[in-house]
């Protein structure tokens, strides 16, 4: 098999050809068909994140075909198309996975940070967190779904049932999660760079009602706002921007640091909450609903030799929706 390998932080992936690996017990092998490149990637590969194993293959929005069975799988045979998220494994028996709050468990695996991932032509992943895909969908407009999609799920169910939301950073969480929130009848308002007309004329072809730069005052005080982008001085520009007992979230697993506010902005019961992880039943209900919902998931297609570029124009904010993969 190939990869893109992550040798030493803050450096380019290498492609590497590794031996081809046997699924253990409770494990599949995969042929990776498309792999989604995440904004965790990046901090993956900058260091911003603790404890990573290195070498490591990042990736963890994968869909492949299984194509080799380990001892002890049940439910899941060789030709299958499956989801690889970003849970990898959990331990099962900690406090948290014992109150059905398996993403925060005391000792999981994530997929592309301490276990393998997907930038590579085949991946193992532990069955038991592979979700089963069908046949409907291209395999490159189903990754994003994998992440972008399925953390940008739990996301919008913790920031509640408000009508009036708001999406500071509008990538490729923000274009998947707008088209379930507009499905859902709320309305969506989409803040940017200022600046960023571009992204502003995509929020607005997606449906939001408004879109604007980040430091803007919304024409209406939003229920809740969902903070994708990784700034931590978008904290206080959307406590400002929710009502009275409005929630925030942050959807991202790493931001810069958030700058001292006045408690007048988080007083009157506004909430300020962060998404961890993700578990198997977030999967299974987003995955059940998407077909429902006929998500459009922008892509932009790159080989996998092109990890590199695909990486850079990220963090670079060129394309709209979302980098995949192939190999
Ligand atoms: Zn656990
Ligand atoms: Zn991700």
């Amino acid at each position: 098999m190939h990869a893109m390998v992550l040798k030493k932080l803050k450096s380019p992936l290498e492609m590497t050809e590794l031996p081809d690996r046997q699924p253990g017990a409770n494990e599949i092998r995969v042929q990776v068909l498309a792999c989604g490149v995440c904004r965790t990637d990046l901090h993956v590969v900058d260091g911003e994140l603790p404890d990573p194993k290195l070498p490591i293959i990042p990736g963890h929005e994968i869909v492949g075909r299984i194509d080799a069975v380990g001892a002890g799988v049940t439910g899941m045979q060789v030709g299958e198309r499956v989801g690889i998220p970003w849970l990898g494994h959990t331990d099962g028996t900690c406090a948290y996975c014992l109150m059905q709050r398996e993403n925060l468990c005391d000792h999981p695996l994530f997929t592309g940070f301490t276990r393998d991932g997907g930038y590579a032509t085949a991946a193992i992943a532990d069955a038991r967190f592979a979700l089963p895909l069908g046949e409907a969908g291209s395999d490159v407009s189903i990754a994003p779904l994998l992440c972008a999609g399925l953390i940008g799920w739990r996301s919008l169910v913790i920031a509640g049932e408000g009508k009036k939301l708001g999406f500071y950073g509008f990538g490729a969480a923000a274009h998947i999660l707008a088209q379930v929130a507009l499905w859902q009848g709320r309305s969506v308002h989409a803040f940017t760079r200022a600046g960023d007309t571009h992204t502003q004329a995509f929020a607005k072809s997606l449906g939001a009602v408004w879109a604007g730069s980040s430091e803007d005052t919304p024409p209406e005080p939003l229920d809740a706002a969902i903070i994708f982008a990784p700034v931590g001085a978008l904290v206080p520009q959307a406590l400002k921007a929710v009502r009275k007992g409005g929630r925030v979230v942050c959807a991202g697993i790493h931001m810069s640091g958030i700058p001292a506010f006045p408690y007048s902005i988080l007083w009157e019961e506004r909430e300020l909450l962060s998404v961890a992880n993700l578990t198997r039943k977030d999967g299974v209900d987003f995955l059940k609903l998407a077909p429902q919902i006929g998500i459009q998931v922008k892509t932009t297609p790159y080989p996998l030799a092109h990890a590199n570029q695909a990486l850079a124009d990220l963090r670079a904010g060129r394309f709209e929706g979302a980098a995949v993969l192939t190999p």
